[in-house]
């Protein structure tokens, strides 16, 4: 059992013999290993298979390309065969393309494609339903009457079920399955529900969308390859839109994935689904059970599950016959998968539409700058919606100029702010005040020494979130309570909070507003789906006057009453190395102020800043979209910046910071030297210290035609790290912490 090596010469694939197979395994291994079939008869690629491993059993996936050729004696036997769908063709060489393009070992990126391994293969877990049996003579009791009696007006309970329903212990229902009284069948615990409807009508498209909706049909019904990029201002109907393209796919029989950035968003997805097809999609994201992950998995490999409503890691799941992907908000960085295998969704269900040879769809109000990019290089197509649907317009977007606004110390709503709430709630109408911080500070400190409270794991400030009572560090998770006396003088109750979260935020609004009904809406106060889904209910419902929120509360919502937003502090993503800071910063704002006057009453945005210059907010102020985008992507390509060439960072960690200094420095030493490249670096990472590891970046910038991949690989081949140093190959990065 020793990995195989693709592309072997000729010489050894004589040796072969049509026994041996490949077996890729969902573990972190560069190469599949090679078996021998055995008893299990003929295999061919894509069959799931048991393998032993160790002295482990694996399962794992026959893979393509000839195997060693080692002798027979040396390998060891497969030893099963799964009932289960084989893995396409499209999704191996996908696994392959990953694992090239990011730098991670095949088996990693299989381990995404099964992310539950046993689900396909095991049969589904059932559950025992009752109905009543044969009458037969027994000792009549009340209870047991009453049991049968909801037996009979319900049946297909589950002996806990109906217990509950008939208020008696399950013992008395066990007793009446062991007497016959009551008989037992067992049935599929999770029933799918049925398939979504595309014969349902949409709504009446406007002209636009009519034109949008029409090319995206084409693209699905061409069975071909195509990404286009569905580009329309906040509340232009995009959504209505690549519903016709959804349908279109359905109507094949094919299966649907829409990824959403944001788990907060399935819910309000999800519903909207069902309105409009007459069955409820399927969800994929992270915080599901697991007995319902195993089932969703089940029935997306075999099939069943037509449309997937998902979080980024629904788009290597082993879709039985995958038909159309859509990616809304397809700029937004939570896209980036930051941990163990770091890929962007958006540009992986690119090239996994390729490899399925199928329609990608790219949904956003604020298109990225690769793919508008793409756009004017002819690879991707556009279908454009100018304008919000009916009457809604875009809102009035306004700058506070906070150098002449001055607020006194500790405040953050500025007056022209005030008036505007007090307008807005007025009025009967709701407001929302954004700020992209949780908790209650940023900063904490002694005011008599003037020692900041730092994470004892990180080289970040502790945020103190009064909810929870606790200081909180927003890139380890550490917590611990507020020291009774400053760890540096030993001074008492002299920690001053500096700055505002939304958290305090809400308690100054709750000041000078105190007849208002605020909510706060954060990703550490509202997290679940469920939970996200009654806040945005409430809202709805026009019980909340006043919001308060971070970044959950940017995206996507469709408030009909909310004519306000008040940006806290525009200038808030600008600052930093992030070469993508400007246009992050107008999405953003462009996003939040998007959720004001979505129906018919018109909106309004005001913009705190120091920066009423600065191009995003001048921009933002004067609607002018088009402008920024020119002036940033001519400044990119003077840059050489992305999307006129490419990036790639690699980071290394460890607890000594002298061996990853030096680390990082040889690794530098060997840096390939050409044309196009330029390696920037090593330097320590603006976050140099995290969660007990010290961190040094090295940035290779190249031209747009290099094969930044190849040329890592080979970078990284002439220089073995210790075994203490960690690496991290981050290609195409969007964080640059
Ligand atoms: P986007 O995704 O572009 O922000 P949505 O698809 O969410 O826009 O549409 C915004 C609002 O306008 C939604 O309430 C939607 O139902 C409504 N809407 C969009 N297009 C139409 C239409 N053709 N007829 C009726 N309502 C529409
Ligand atoms: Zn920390």
């Amino acid at each position: 059992m020793l990995p195989a090596r693709p592309g072997r010469s000729t010489g050894t694939r004589r040796l072969l013999t049509p026994d041996q197979i490949r077996v890729l395994l969902p573990l972190p291994l560069a190469e599949p290993f090679t078996y021998r079939a055995g008893e299990v008869g003929p295999l061919s690629p894509g069959d799931i298979v048991e393998v032993p491993i160790g002295n482990r059993v694996s399962l794992g996936v026959v893979w393509d390309g000839p195997p060693e050729g080692l002798p027979p004696a040396k390998l060891k036997a497969v030893l099963r065969r799964c009932d289960a769908p084989p893995l396409s063709s499209a999704l191996r060489r996908l696994v392959d393309w990953v694992a090239g393009y990011t730098l991670n070992p095949s088996g990693a990126v299989l381990k995404m494609c099964l992310p539950e391994p046993r689900a396909l293969v095991e049969p589904p877990p059932m559950r025992q339903v009752l109905r009543p049996g044969e009458a037969i003579e027994m000792r009549a009791s009340a209870q047991r009457e009453r049991v049968l009696q909801v037996a009979a007006e319900r049946p297909g309970l589950s002996p806990g079920e109906l217990a509950e329903a008939a208020a008696v212990s399950v013992a008395v229902v066990r007793k009446l399955i062991e007497l016959g009284a009551l008989q037992a069948d067992s049935t599929p615990a999770f029933r799918p529900p049925p398939p979504p409807d595309w014969r349902r009508q949409g709504r009446a498209l406007n002209t636009s969308q009519a034109e949008a909706a029409a090319g995206l049909r084409a693209a699905v019904a061409a069975r071909d390859f195509s990404v286009t990029l569905l580009e329309g201002v906040t509340g232009a109907g995009k959504t209505e839109v690549y519903y016709e393209a959804v349908a279109e796919a359905l109507k094949t029989g094919r299966q649907v994935l829409v990824l959403l950035p944001e788990i907060a968003l399935t819910q309000q997805s999800l519903d909207r689904f069902e309105q409009r097809f007459g069955a409820p999609a399927w969800a994929w994201h992270s915080e599901m059970a697991e007995g319902r992950r195993a089932a969703t998995l089940r029935a997306i490999g075999h099939g069943e599950a037509k449309v997937v409503i998902g979080a980024r890691s629904a788009l290597f799941l082993p879709y039985a016959d995958l038909g159309l992907i859509v990616v809304d908000e397809e700029h937004d960085a939570s896209y980036k998968q930051e941990e163990g295998v770091i890929y962007n969704a958006r540009d992986m269900a690119v090239v996994r539409a390729k490899q399925e040879g199928i329609a990608v769809v790219l949904a956003s109000a604020t298109p990225s700058l690769e793919s508008l990019h793409n756009v004017s290089r002819r690879r991707y197509a556009h279908a454009v919606l100018p304008e919000r649907h009916g009457a809604a317009t875009l809102p009035r977007i306004d700058i506070v100029d906070l150098r002449k606004e001055r607020l006194p110390a500790q405040r953050f709503i500025s007056a022209p702010l005030q008036t505007a709430i007090r307008e807005t709630v007025g009025n009967g109408e709701q407001a929302m005040l954004f700020l992209n911080r949780r908790g209650y500070a940023p900063l904490t400190l002694c005011g008599a020494c003037g020692h900041r409270l730092q994470c004892p794991n990180c080289a970040a400030w502790l945020v103190e979130h009064k909810r929870h009572g606790r200081l909180q560090c927003h890139h380890c998770g550490h917590q611990q309570r507020l020291p009774d006396a400053c760890p540096s003088c030993g001074a008492e109750d002299r920690f001053k909070a500096c700055g505002p979260g939304v958290e305090r935020l809400a308690e100054e609004a709750a000041m000078l507003f105190p007849e208002a009904r605020l909510a706060v809406m954060a990703s550490d106060t509202a997290n679940s789906p469920q939970q996200i889904g009654e806040m945005l209910t409430r809202m709805e419902n026009r019980e909340i006057d006043i919001l308060v929120g971070t970044q959950i509360v940017a995206k996507g919502h469709h408030f009909p009453l909310l004519t306000l937003v008040g940006v806290i502090d525009a200038d808030l993503g600008l600052a930093g190395g992030d070469p993508r800071a400007a246009e992050r910063t107008h999405q953003l704002l462009t996003q939040v102020s998007g959720r004001a006057g979505r129906a018919d009453h018109p909106g309004r945005v005001l913009l705190q800043s120091f920066l009423p210059e600065h191009p995003v907010i001048a921009a933002l102020s004067r609607h002018d979209n088009a402008g920024f985008i020119a002036a940033e992507m001519a400044e990119r390509q003077r840059a050489g910046m992305p999307p006129f060439g490419r990036l790639a960072a690699i980071i290394l960690s460890g607890t000594d910071q002298a061996q990853v200094q030096q680390a990082a420095r040889d690794l530098a030493r060997v840096a390939p030297r050409a044309p196009g490249l330029t390696v920037l670096g090593p330097a320590p990472a603006p976050l140099h210290y995290l969660r007990g590891r010290f961190r040094e970046r090295l940035l290779l910038k190249a031209a747009r035609e290099v094969d930044v991949p190849a040329v890592l690989r080979e970078w990284l081949s002439k220089f073995r790290l210790p075994s203490a140093v960690k690496r991290a190959v981050d290609v195409d990065p969007y964080s640059f912490l």
